[in-house]
Order: C-alpha cells, then sequence, then structure tokens
C-alpha cells in the first residue's frame, strides 16, 4: 500500500529497501552528519544525505564562493559568488528537504570545537581539500571513536575510503598518509575533470548512509576511481603500529 504522508513518500524507496527499512531510515532521520568542507565533494554528498532525510546535518567550510568553483560545485550559482559556502548550501538543501535540521557552520574548525562537533556526531564525511584539515579531522574522529569517510578529487582521479568506528583493530586515515602528499593537494594547479568530485562525494553519501542504516562495509579499503579508464580498484590500508595517531605510540 502506498504511503500516505509526505514524509513517508519522500522515504518510500527507502523504506522498501530490505536494506534499510523502517529501521534503517529511522536511524537515518535520528543521526548527526558532519560534513568538512562543501566544494565539489561536499556538494555532491550533502545534497544527498539532505534528500535523503539525514536529520541534523552540520556543513563546516569557511571558504566564500569563487566563480571558478561553479563548474563542480553544484549548490551554487553566479548570484552566490562571494556569499560563504555553508551559508548558501544550507539555504538550498533546506529548499530540496524542509524536514531536516541543517546548520552552517562558517568557520575552520580547529581543537577543542573540532572535537565537540566530531564526538557528537554519528559520522564524519571529509571532503576538504588539504592535508592540514584531513590529519585534524582524522585525530578528532579516532579520538571520539567515530566513523570517518574521507574522499579526494584531482585531475581524472579520485579516491574514497571508510575508517573506524573502531580503531583498535583496524586503520586510520594517517596509516594511509603518515605525511601530506601535495600531488593530491591542489585543484586549482592540477585541474579536475568537473563530475569526478561529483562522483566521489556521492559514493562518500552512499557510505555514511549504509553505515546509519547498519549495513556492513569494509573499513581501512581504500577505493580507487579512474576517469580515464572509468574503471575502479581497491587497495587495502593496512594499520601501522607506528601510525602516529591510532598506532602503538598514538
Ligand atoms: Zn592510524
Amino acid at each position: 500500500m502506498a504511503p500516505e504522508n509526505p514524509q513517508q513518500n519522500r522515504d518510500a524507496r527507502h523504506l522498501a529497501l530490505p536494506q534499510v527499512g523502517e529501521a534503517g531510515q529511522e536511524r537515518i532521520a535520528q543521526a548527526t552528519v558532519l560534513l568538512i568542507g562543501v566544494g565539489g565533494i561536499g556538494c555532491a554528498a550533502a545534497n544527498y544525505l539532505a534528500s535523503s532525510g539525514v536529520g541534523q546535518l552540520t556543513l563546516c567550510d569557511f571558504d566564500t564562493v569563487d566563480d571558478t568553483n561553479l563548474g563542480r560545485q553544484v549548490l551554487y550559482g553566479p548570484a552566490d559568488v562571494g556569499a560563504l559556502k555553508a551559508d548558501v548550501a544550507a539555504t538550498g538543501l533546506a529548499r530540496n528537504n524542509p524536514g531536516i535540521r541543517i546548520t552552517a557552520v562558517a568557520e575552520r574548525l580547529t581543537g577543542a570545537a573540532l572535537a565537540d562537533a566530531v564526538s557528537s556526531s554519528d559520522v564524519v564525511l571529509d571532503g576538504s581539500d588539504n592535508f592540514a584539515t584531513r590529519f585534524q579531522v582524522n585525530d578528532a574522529c579516532v579520538a571520539a571513536g567515530c566513523c570517518l569517510i574521507s574522499g579526494s578529487a584531482i585531475r581524472l582521479e579520485g579516491q574514497l575510503a571508510v575508517f573506524g568506528p573502531d580503531y583498535r583493530g583496524s586503520p586510520c586515515y594517517r596509516c594511509l598518509y603518515s605525511e601530506a602528499d601535495e600531488s593530491l593537494d591542489n585543484c586549482a594547479g592540477n585541474g579536475v575533470l568537473a563530475p569526478v568530485p561529483g562522483v566521489i562525494g556521492t559514493l562518500m553519501a552512499v557510505e555514511a548512509l549504509k553505515f546509519l542504516a547498519g549495513i556492513t562495509m569494509a573499513p581501512g579499503v581504500l577505493r580507487l576511481f579512474d576517469a580515464a579508464s572509468g574503471e575502479f580498484s581497491s587497495v587495502t590500508v593496512n594499520k601501522r603500529s607506528d601510525c602516529p595517531t591510532c598506532g602503538d605510540a598514538g
């Protein structure tokens, strides 16, 4: 029988999925998701997290919209140039799904503020564009025992991985990158094909919704997307005993 109210209608295709169903959709509706960076990756991820009914979505980005963003950061248009990304994204997503809570944090979260935001979240998506932020977010997730879904995209290449929430036997982001890899930073200098961050952000939303709905997934697997060949490959990330964050000395 068809659901009768608008919320159930929005959720109908999830409710019909045996892997999500009412129980999974309720967990999604009760969840708090922290999204770091609302650029090309974050715009795609936020769109699906909001439309899927994540109860509390916190968008963190200190940056303003620039006209070089418009080709791939699909929540923004020419009228938004100069405005704060977190604010514009929150306004647009609230139109998409008025039934959820969206908080815009238009500042760079660090230290105790980052730790607070992470520890009050069920899952963190990191779509930021630099290693300094990724390392801080990872360290906060390991400290809080929070699931981290990390993604990046550059040129015709993208990658994503899920870490935690139990880091005792599984790796963290710093087990993968102990030091900054400059070749993965700086879209401006290297260029990026517009939909590639969208592919990665969308897959990050897939993993977040699976995690919230309780669908088994494999933490500590790095998935690589090569747009040139159209192929995905996977690499197992080993936990490093000398990891500065989750290792024996961490
Ligand atoms: Zn580690």
